[in-house]
């Protein structure tokens, strides 16, 4: 989705399938150029699935995780940025 600063208007696009849960009232992002703050609010969608489910491969064993930061199998803790990196939403399709 995109996303522009209220303060600086730049333009931001933003991965929200990243983001394992944003609550209804959005999230704050800090603008990387004026340092604002920049409210990230996802239009309400009618309830379907209750949270999407992430899986992160553990880099360590290769142990399938789903929606956790730390691998169930050989305990590593998944860093933001692996988690970012390694992290595939889910899609329920019907
Ligand atoms: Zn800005
Ligand atoms: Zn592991």
């Amino acid at each position: 989705m995109k996303v522009q600063c209220p303060d600086c208007k730049a333009n931001y696009k933003i991965d929200i399938s990243k983001i394992a849960e944003i609550p209804e009232k959005g999230v704050h992002m800090t603008c990387p150029k004026c340092k604002g703050s920049i409210l990230i609010k996802i239009k309400p969608e009618p309830k379907k699935e209750e949270q999407q489910d992430t899986i992160i491969i553990c880099p360590k064993c290769s142990h399938v995780n789903i929606s956790t930061k730390t691998c169930v199998s050989c305990g590593n803790i998944f860093t933001k940025e692996e988690t970012e990196k390694l992290s595939i939403a889910i899609d329920k399709e019907e």
